[in-house]
């Protein structure tokens, strides 16, 4: 027997296999990642839907006996054509792409989940080069709260001090990548420990401003250079540690 399912997805990377199918993998609603074949060769019209970062209503049929999926259909509701037509955009999006696939969808928050990769892919397709970086950081932010990992900042994970009492809530904080943890300034004896990345107060207030925010709203929310750096340092060290492993995709 085999079955038919409808899905809403978003299109996170496709291989070719073989000489005239594709693999593709999707992130959906309903079952958080699923991985169907476009048979179909280079003209096909299915094969130009299923693309990466299209976004929309998803026709699976389903071989039980095999265990194999094959999409029927793909009926586009969003091309984004806007991620391909700068350089940082695509980066930004492949990196998203390869974060949500090495985390396996989302660990079962799939709606919550795909409503944060469109957001963000929707931000990236007017985005200039900096505000790329910037909703990138601000997706790891969030994708490690959708896993239930994001590590706290308003307590030191060490003495458990809150920062209003340690250096306040505009302190140097530091990232602890052994315990993966933030610890205020005291228990790490000045940041002189290992395995340490800076946090400084320009950055930690912009995580703290934009935890929630619709990505379409960042480009209000600047960032120093500096600043910059320490949060992308922190967020890929965060993300590295819930995943057991840095993407390549993360730098570009
Ligand atoms: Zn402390």
């Amino acid at each position: 027997m085999s079955r038919s399912f409808t899905y809403q997805a978003l299109v996170l990377k496709t291989h070719n296999s073989g000489e005239s199918n594709r693999d593709a993998w999707f992130l959906t609603a309903e079952e958080g990642l699923i991985r169907a074949t476009v048979f179909g060769g280079p003209k096909s019209k299915l094969r130009a839907h299923v693309s990466p970062f299209n976004r929309g209503t998803l026709w699976i049929y389903h071989d039980p006996i095999r265990d194999s999926r094959k999409v029927s259909d793909f009926d586009v509701a969003s091309w984004r054509p806007g991620l391909r037509e700068l350089y940082e955009r695509t980066m930004a999006a492949d990196a998203m792409a390869d974060t949500i696939l090495a985390s396996h969808g989302g660990g079962g928050n799939w709606e919550e989940a795909l409503s944060l990769a469109d957001s963000g892919l929707n931000a990236l397709e007017s985005a200039d080069e900096a505000l790329c970086v910037r909703v990138f950081i601000h997706f790891l932010w969030n994708w490690a709260n959708i896993l239930g990992l994001r590590p706290e900042m308003d307590r030191c994970g060490s003495c458990g001090e809150t920062s209003a009492s340690t250096a306040g809530p505009d302190g140097l904080l530091w990232y602890d990548q052994h315990e993966g943890n933030f610890l205020c300034s005291s228990c790490t004896e000045g940041g002189g420990l290992n395995g340490l990345l800076p946090l400084n107060p320009g950055g930690r207030r912009w995580l703290a401003a934009v935890g929630d925010l619709d990505p379409a709203q960042l480009g209000r929310y600047s960032l120093d250079a500096v600043s910059l750096g320490q949060v992308r340092a922190v967020l890929t060290a965060i993300m590295a540690g819930i995943l057991g492993k840095y993407l390549n995709t993360w730098h570009w």
